[in-house]
Order: structure tokens, then sequence, then C-alpha cells
């Protein structure tokens, strides 16, 4: 995806003159999201999509950012808007997030997308299903008529990537912190779709021999400071049929749909 979407881009500045433009917020120190912000420049960098990195402190009030953020929608050299979350309590990040213009919100997060989705009008589908549908798709694996199971119900995660499967006509089943009997269904799965921050929550004893198992969660060790999966992969991969790793898999596919949806918003403006 990064080598079409870096040769589509130099055709970008012959036809129209500029290039597509990410800007990326980063409010106080938190160092995962340090980390998030920065993957995600150099992610820019390997394409060819420009970028500008604005750092605010911690105690940044919510109208400051709010106002930083109409500035950027009005700014027409301005094509996609990343606020990295988590924000500080003070400030409401749903009330920071839907101040972003709908067009250039290429996280997906914003009211108006959320609801495309629901509606399959959607343009900016949030990153991490997105990308996990394209994974799925381009490793030919037939989503239509499947059992999936998706563990956790976030808005960023969990929902939007149930509601992609159900639109590619996999038959749903989401599961939470409330579920009774959980790997009794989880071993239904055909495709299994993990993403509760749990590490190495989802055991061998839980998946159905063959599966398709997806591991969206990221969870940093305090004393290695390596990342752990929520699952088990070792103990799984042996039985699974098609595994994702972490580090790898789905976050390296979140940041190229954060780039891609940073195109579309680009080829938007510039048909307009
Ligand atoms: P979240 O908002 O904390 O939601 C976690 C979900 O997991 C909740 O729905 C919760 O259920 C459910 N859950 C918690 N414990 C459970 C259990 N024992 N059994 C079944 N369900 C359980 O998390 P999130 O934002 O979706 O993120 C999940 C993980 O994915 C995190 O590790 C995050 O870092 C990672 N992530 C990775 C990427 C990436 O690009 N790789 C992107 C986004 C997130 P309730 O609703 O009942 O509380």
């Amino acid at each position: 995806m990064k080598k079409e979407m870096a040769a589509q881009i130099k055709t970008f500045e012959a036809k129209y003159g500029q290039t597509p433009h990410l800007v990326l917020i980063l409010v106080g120190e938190n160092p995962g999201s340090m980390t998030y912000v920065t993957n995600k420049a150099k992610a820019a960098d390997e394409v060819g999509i420009k970028h500008t990195t604005i750092k605010k402190p911690e105690t940044i009030t919510q109208q400051e950012l709010i106002d930083i953020i109409e500035s950027l929608n009005a700014d027409k050299n301005v094509d996609g808007i990343l606020v990295q979350l988590p924000l500080p309590e003070h400030i409401d990040a749903d009330e920071v997030i839907a101040a972003i213009n709908k067009d250039k919100d290429v996280d997906g997060f914003h009211p108006f997308n959320v609801a495309a989705l629901w509606q399959k009008h959607s343009f900016a589908r949030t990153c991490t299903p997105k990308g996990i549908i394209k994974m799925l798709k381009s490793a030919g694996i037939e989503i239509a008529g499947k059992e999936a199971v998706v563990m956790g119900r976030s808005n960023i995660v969990g929902l939007p990537v149930a509601k992609m499967l159900l639109d590619e006509n996999a038959t749903v089943t989401v599961v939470h912190s409330h579920t009774k009997n959980l790997p009794d269904i989880t071993r239904r799965a055909d495709i299994l779709i993990v993403a509760i921050g749990k590490p190495k929550f989802v055991t061998a004893d839980m998946i159905k021999p063959g599966a398709v198992v997806i591991d969206v969660g990221v969870t940093r060790d305090q004393d290695t400071g390596k990342l752990s999966g929520d699952v088990d992969f070792d103990a799984c991969e042996p039985i699974a049929g098609v595994i994702t790793k972490v580090p790898g898999g789905v976050g390296p596919m979140t940041i190229t749909c954060l780039l891609e949806n940073t195109i579309e918003s680009f080829q938007r403006k510039v048909s307009e």
C-alpha cells in the first residue's frame, strides 16, 4: 500500500501543484502518545505526505485546543487533522473530536463519520478496523458467511470492526467484560478479532483450530518496555490458521490506513 501511495503522491505535485498535508496534534508528554505521533510522522515521510506536529503542554485549555483545530479547519493547505488520544482529563475528547471538520477527520472519529459508517456512507473509516478488513482481504480470507467473534466493544475498535465485518456478510458476535462462558464463544470463531487491552489473555484453548486470529491489543510492560498483544502468540500460533503478531500486524496497518485517509481527503478537496 505504501509503495502505491508514494507513486500516487509523486503525480500530485505535477497535477495539482500540491501534496497532501497531515497535521498531528500532541498534548502533553504521554510516552505512548509521543511514540505513536512519531511513528505516524515517519510513515508520512515514507510516502511523501507533508506533515506538521503541533505540540502543546498538558495545561492547554479545551478552548485553546478547539481554537487551533478551527484554524486548521479553515486552512486550505491542511487535508488531515489528527488529535492524538488520550487527552488530559480536564479536556472533553468528544467535544474536541467533534470540532474537527468532518472532511479532515482522518481518524474517522467525528460523530458524522461514525454515523456514516453505520449507514454505509462512510468515507473516513476508523483506521484500525479499516486496516483489519484490508488485511483479511489482501490475505485472501473469505469473510462472507464466516462466524466472526469480536472481543471488545470500544468505539475505536470493537464496534466499528464488528459493523465492517457485518457489512462483509460475516455472522458477528461481540463479547465484552460481562460475557459469560467466553471460551465457548471464542472457540466458535472462524475469525477472532481481539481488542481488550489484556496482555496474553487469549490462550490456546480459546481458539478453534485453523481460525484467523487478529490481535489488536498493545500493552507495554512497565519493567521491560516490551509490547505485548492480547493473544498468547506462542501458544496460539500452532493452532491458528493465520495469526497476526504484536508488534507488527494491526499497528502498521492502522498507520497505513491513516495515510490512505489523508490522501482520500486531499483527493476530495482537489476534485471539488
Ligand atoms: P478499551 O476502550 O479499553 O475497550 C476494551 C474492551 O475490552 C471493552 O469493551 C471491555 O469490555 C473489553 N474487555 C475488557 N476485559 C475483557 C475480558 N476479560 N473479556 C472480554 N472483554 C473484555 O480498549 P480499545 O481502545 O478498544 O483498545 C483495545 C486494545 O487495542 C488496547 O490494548 C489498545 O492499546 C489496542 N489498540 C491498538 C491499536 C493498533 O493500532 N494496534 C489501535 C487501537 C487500540 P466492557 O465494554 O464491558 O468494559
